[in-house]
């Protein structure tokens, strides 16, 4: 583990910003180490692998599911998941909706990204799924948006796709209330633009437990 990266992300991040550990591929071990310094969110992205992790280590875990999830995995997901950040379609969520036999809360995926390899709603497919009345059951509550900027040295690039996501939480602050109130944005490599551009969670993985 990168003590000194981890210490430096944590030192120039607002209170308002809340650190995600990655440590998807990486050992038990790991986690713990983390763990014993305090970080209490991690993310994984393979369910197996969340589901696995969970069983063994300490139950006041926030665990984020952060990667892409097939609807036949969701009823694994939902009961050990803090947050997932990674609802792509109307027919996940839908999946958790069936699924839910207590509140879930989240975030709706936005594809941002010139890579096709991302998944994620534009912002006109949720608008128009909220036009018709989809995305509203109480029970799977959507706190707010994630977004992957794409994978390149242009920062102003990224600042820029960053600033599309912030434009698009703003616009549906209003329809979603209060409880709406996530900005998942911010990665090992742009995490500074992402804070800058208003990012509430930021999800960091090889900086922190270094290169998968
Ligand atoms: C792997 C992953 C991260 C962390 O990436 P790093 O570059 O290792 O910090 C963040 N978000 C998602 C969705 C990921 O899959």
């Amino acid at each position: 583990m990168n003590l000194e990266a981890l210490s430096k992300i944590q030192n120039s991040i607002p209170d308002s910003v809340k650190l995600v550990a990655v440590s998807k591929t990486k050992p038990i071990e790991d986690i713990h180490e983390a763990y014993h310094l305090g970080i209490r969110d991690f993310g994984e992205n393979r369910v197996q692998e969340l589901v696995e992790k969970a069983s063994v280590l300490p139950s006041d875990i926030n665990w984020h599911a952060i990667g892409h999830i097939q609807r036949n995995k969701v009823k694994l997901v939902t009961p050990i998941s803090h947050l997932i950040h990674s609802v792509d379609s109307t027919r996940l969520y839908d999946s958790i909706v069936k699924c839910a036999d207590k509140r879930v809360d989240v975030l709706l995926q936005i594809h941002i990204a010139e890579e096709e390899t991302k998944h994620g709603f534009t912002a006109k497919e949720v608008h128009e799924a909220i036009n018709i009345g989809l995305l509203i059951n109480p029970q799977v509550r959507i706190k707010g948006l994630m977004g992957m900027a794409t994978f390149t040295d242009d920062k102003k690039r990224v600042a820029s796709e960053f600033r599309g996501l912030g434009r698009l939480f703003d616009e549906l602050q209003p329809f979603f209330g209060e409880s709406f109130d996530v900005l998942s944005m911010g990665m090992s490599g742009d995490w500074r633009i992402a804070v800058d551009e208003g990012s509430t969670l930021i999800r960091v993985g090889s900086s922190i437990f270094g290169s998968r």
